[in-house]
């Protein structure tokens, strides 16, 4: 099996979304890393960054994957679903034609930890009917490897080595068919994993520096790794956490306008169109 290397490393940048939330940028649509358009990361103690939240707004044509660490957010969309992220829980929404949700803070104080990704849709699904699931704590295995665990949120974690068993996670398929991982381990401890020779693959160093594909990762750092069936992982000096993003690339024109991501400008107006006429969740 070849094992990935790294071809890019790419640090977030602060920014703002909704009605004022702080974030760090990871990734987002112009980097280009089909089909994962937007990382973002929010982590902060303090009220004033989070408490606005993300009051209604809408989506078309893509999924959005929040993974709570930390802090507890409250979740409801035009179709009377509500739901209640709490740390560990993950909320996979998939938007396709059109949802109008908000997510707000249920907090005044204390850490509010997460992130949200955002994966495109190919254009045979971009207008299906939105769905979305609540993934419970308890609903995301979790498996121990020397020095660490691995919690599956989507896809298989399949360890390399004789006689490691794979696990799945709640959320698979699809045309991405995404692998969506958290990975913790302790310093000195190492991870060697199978990947989808079709994926593209990034991994995120969110707490301590990492080694990964043989190079070493800064927390806040993200790597875009090269062609391979394997992917190398280590802790640095105070262990890790990184997360393992992998999915099939699209292979598709993106055009990205705000909370939209199509696949022609004509499809983008379309989309602005049906909000303001009230028919972006329902054909007319
Ligand atoms: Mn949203």
């Amino acid at each position: 099996m070849k094992s990935r290397t790294v071809e890019r490393v790419l640090t977030g940048r602060p920014t703002s979304d909704g009605g004022g939330v702080r974030l760090t940028r990871v990734v987002s649509p112009e980097q280009g890393l089909d089909p994962f358009l937007l990382l973002d990361e929010f982590d902060s103690s303090s009220a004033d960054d989070y408490v606005a939240g993300f009051p209604s707004h809408p989506h078309r044509g893509f999924e959005t994957v929040t993974y709570m660490l930390d802090g507890h957010m409250l979740h409801e969309d035009h179709l009377g679903h509500r739901g209640d992220l709490k740390p560990g829980g993950v909320q996979w929404m998939t938007a396709g034609r059109g949802i109008i949700h908000s997510e707000m803070p249920q907090q005044v104080a204390g850490r509010m930890r997460g992130f949200q990704l955002w994966l495109n849709l190919p254009a045979a699904d971009k207008m299906r009917p939105a769905a979305y699931q609540d993934l419970e704590p308890e609903r995301i295995p979790a498996r121990s490897v020397p020095g660490g665990r691995v919690r599956v949120i989507a896809g298989r974690f399949a360890p390399a080595g004789a006689g490691a068993e794979a696990l799945d996670g709640p959320v698979g398929g699809g045309a991405t068919a995404p692998l969506y991982l958290d990975v913790a381990l302790e310093a000195g401890a190492r991870l060697a994993l199978a990947t989808p020779a079709d994926h593209r693959v990034l991994a995120y160093a969110f707490e301590g520096a990492a080694e990964v594909g043989g190079r070493r990762l800064e927390k806040g750092q993200l790597a875009q790794l090269g062609a391979g069936e394997a992917l190398e992982l280590a802790a640095g000096p105070a262990g890790t956490r990184v997360l393992v993003l992998g999915a099939r690339p699209l292979g598709e024109p993106v055009v990205h306008y705000g909370p939209f991501v199509m696949n022609t400008v004509a499809e983008i107006h379309e989309a602005i169109r049906d909000f303001q006429n009230g028919r972006l969740t329902t054909p007319a």
